[in-house]
């Protein structure tokens, strides 16, 4: 055992990810974090050929796809979030969510007629997973899933799984949002929807536990004053328009709470609060117009920033 502070960072997931441990530690164990999110990158990827999610994609409507453990994990309890939010939560809204990051990327506001064709490809009930065979199939040619929206917090739960078989006791993750602060209190900074990247708002004193952003001010475009971004409505196709521009959760589980971040986004937070108060899941609202939110577990943990 040695050391007292290592930081590791690197991309992954599509975001960028830093692992930092204090205190001893052996120095191989953010090494093997990291090897453990590169697997998992390389099954959940949906633009690496072979990706379980890739061949899942390529192969709807044709024959289930054998996939990983792993994998066939985050589908189960994706589907199951899915329910839960009554489908605004939806992995298998894939194809949308590619339309509109096409869009985003060429600042083009894609057609109506591909809006609905995408919406229309969306179904929770369409995404059949067999634990006996370890396959998952999506019933229609041309419908994908997407786990954007959960991936990094199965992750982060993971990472956090190998560092406390490692004995590490104090240590934070980061991955593009998905926070874990595992051992004692830290201080952990919620964007500014409104200012650049890496701005605060506020600051929340979190201890052993989860802090999940979902944002519509990520990634988006501006056409004719409005604004769209990366965060879907499946019911409708279009993104996401609940008057929440950053939801912030506070929990156990980051895969959970990356899930409900990204439902309650387009639930909006009088739709998404029932979910979050039966898990005891506590959570910063910040609405289009800037108005801040919290609930009550928050209070005296959150402060907003004078900038
Ligand atoms: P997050 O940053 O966790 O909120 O995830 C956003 C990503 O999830 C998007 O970039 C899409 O890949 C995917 N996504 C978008 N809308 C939804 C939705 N309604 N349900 C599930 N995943 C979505
Ligand atoms: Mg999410």
């Amino acid at each position: 055992m040695r050391g007292k502070v290592l930081q590791k960072i690197f991309p992954a997931l599509g975001t960028v990810n830093t692992i930092a441990l204090y205190g001893s530690f052996a120095p191989e164990t953010a090494e093997q974090v990291k090897k453990r999110v590169l697997d998992l990158h390389r099954r959940f990827s949906l633009f690496e050929q072979g990706s379980d999610i890739s061949r899942i994609n390529e192969q709807a409507g044709i024959k289930p796809a054998p996939v990983h453990q792993d994998t066939f994990f985050v589908l189960f309890h994706a589907l199951a979030y899915g329910r839960e939010t009554q489908g605004a939560f939806d992995i298998t809204s894939g194809a949308a969510s590619r339309l509109w990051r096409d869009a985003v990327r060429s600042a083009k506001m894609p057609s109506e007629p591909d809006i609905s064709g995408c919406r229309s490809l969306g179904g929770l009930a369409d995404l059949i997973l067999d634990k006996a065979d370890g396959t998952a199939f999506l019933r229609r040619n041309g419908q994908q899933v997407d786990l954007g929206g959960i991936a990094k917090g199965y992750a982060a739960d993971e990472a956090v799984r190998i560092l406390k078989k490692h004995k590490v006791r104090n240590a934070l993750i980061n991955f593009g949002g998905t926070v874990i602060v595992v051992g004692r209190e830290q201080k952990i900074g919620i964007q500014n929807p409104f200012q650049k990247s890496g701005v605060s708002m506020a600051d929340i004193m979190v201890k052993n536990k989860a802090v999940v952003t979902s944002g519509s001010y990520e990634r988006g475009f501006f056409f004719e004053g409005v604004r769209y971004h990366h965060i879907i409505d499946p019911r409708t196709g279009w993104p996401a328009d609940s008057g929440l521009l950053s939801v912030t959760l506070v929990g156990d589980s980051a895969m959970e709470l990356d899930a409900l971040a990204t439902g309650i986004c387009v639930l909006g937070e009088k739709n998404g609060l029932p979910l979050l108060e039966k898990r005891g899941i506590e959570a910063v609202f910040i609405s289009n117009d800037g108005e801040v939110k919290i609930t009550h577990g928050l209070q005296g943990k959150f402060f907003l920033r004078s900038n």
